[in-house]
């Protein structure tokens, strides 16, 4: 039987640290020497090979361009190989896993998001972990089929899709949480796959698009928050999307000069998608006058997606230059299973 292959993107991030010898100092890890450093991997009888973008970088320092990078490395080997796994940092973990999400389109293989809290080169690193169960899940199959034809988040023992993911803990190895979807597959003796939450694979070839518009921004609500600001935010130059996120179940002030700005604004064609604040739950315009509000002005809901999925999303549907009606309509829809409706 033909051994199952997979590509292994390094992008950067905390997992491919380890202590220069000599120096002391946190240096990238040679993946290269993969089998060397991690000789157990020989045992699970797979193909992996490594790709190390040229320019390693902590995931603070991610864009759009990485994303695009790392989707064009992906077509590029998309037949080649059975899954793949992007090795990244987790602060910005979830906003490029959702991009990716969105950018391949009728995706049917792998692709599994991993990092770490601690360097692959300490002791007590979960890096070793992470990778391995990356690993054998871009692998794996069920029934012959592809096991995960998803992009995921692999952190600790959670297998979660990856526009449904936030990371809530800076220290915690268990890192992600993913409040609105259940976990893809649970890590224990065993990988246990949740088969009924994995999506089924369209049939149809994959569409990778590339295009993302910069042009958004996030404006989270908080108590006190002062016209100006509103005013100065919203009539940011070439502003098209704007990600409000709001309290609860999707509530805002009711202060005439908040709703005129906001109503102002989406006259004068900005796309405004309300998200939640809170890690879990849905927004629902209209249960409290708070969010009837926004409703009446045109504020677009966002349900349950996650603010990472949200502003990918916004970008993508705005990159792609779909008309405003098709935005709005595509903002409320389920593409990529990162929203429940
Ligand atoms: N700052 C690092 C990064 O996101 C943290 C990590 O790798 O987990 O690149």
């Amino acid at each position: 039987m033909r051994k199952p292959s997979i590509l292994v993107l390094y992008t950067g991030g905390t997992i491919g640290m380890m202590k220069d010898r000599n120096t002391g100092s946190l240096v990238p890890f040679d993946f290269g020497n993969i089998y060397e450093h991690l000789p157990v991997l020989r045992t699970l009888d797979y193909i992996i090979d490594m790709y190390s973008f040229e320019n390693l970088i902590d995931s603070s320092n991610m864009t759009p361009d990485v994303w695009i990078e790392m989707a064009e490395k992906i077509e590029e080997n998309y037949e080649k190989y059975d899954g793949f796994v992007v090795l990244h940092g987790s602060d910005t973990m979830a906003y490029s896993a959702s991009a990716l999400s969105f950018m391949l389109e009728n995706l049917a293989k792998p692709i599994i998001f991993t990092g770490s809290q601690l360097p692959m080169g300490m002791v007590r690193s979960d890096a070793r972990e992470n990778f391995i169960t990356s690993v054998e899940i871009a692998a794996s199959k069920v029934d012959g089929e592809t096991g995960v034809p998803e992009v995921c988040i692999l952190f600790e023992n959670q297998l979660l899709r990856g526009n449904r993911a936030t990371k809530f803990n800076a220290e915690n190895f268990n890192a992600f949480s993913s409040g609105n979807y259940p976990t893809l597959a649970d890590v224990g003796i065993k990988i246990k796959y949740n088969r009924e939450f994995i999506m089924e694979p369209t049939g149809r070839p994959l569409i990778v698009h590339k295009k993302f518009d910069r042009n958004v921004g996030i404006l989270k609500l908080f108590p006190g928050i002062t016209h100006d600001f509103v005013k100065h935010a919203l009539s940011t130059p070439g502003l098209r999307g704007v990600i409000l996120e709001t309290f609860g179940s999707g509530n805002a002030p009711t202060s005439e000069w908040f709703l005129d700005e906001l109503a102002d604004a989406i006259r004068k064609g900005l796309i405004i998608y309300n998200v939640t604040q809170c890690k879990s739950g849905s927004v629902e315009m209209g249960r409290y006058e708070t969010s009837l509000n926004l409703d009446k002005i045109g504020v677009i809901s966002g349900y349950d997606i996650t603010t990472e999925s949200a502003l990918a999303k916004m970008m993508y549907l705005l990159g792609e230059g779909f008309s405003h009606s098709d935005i709005k309509r595509y903002l409320q829809e389920s593409l990529r299973g990162e929203i429940t409706i």
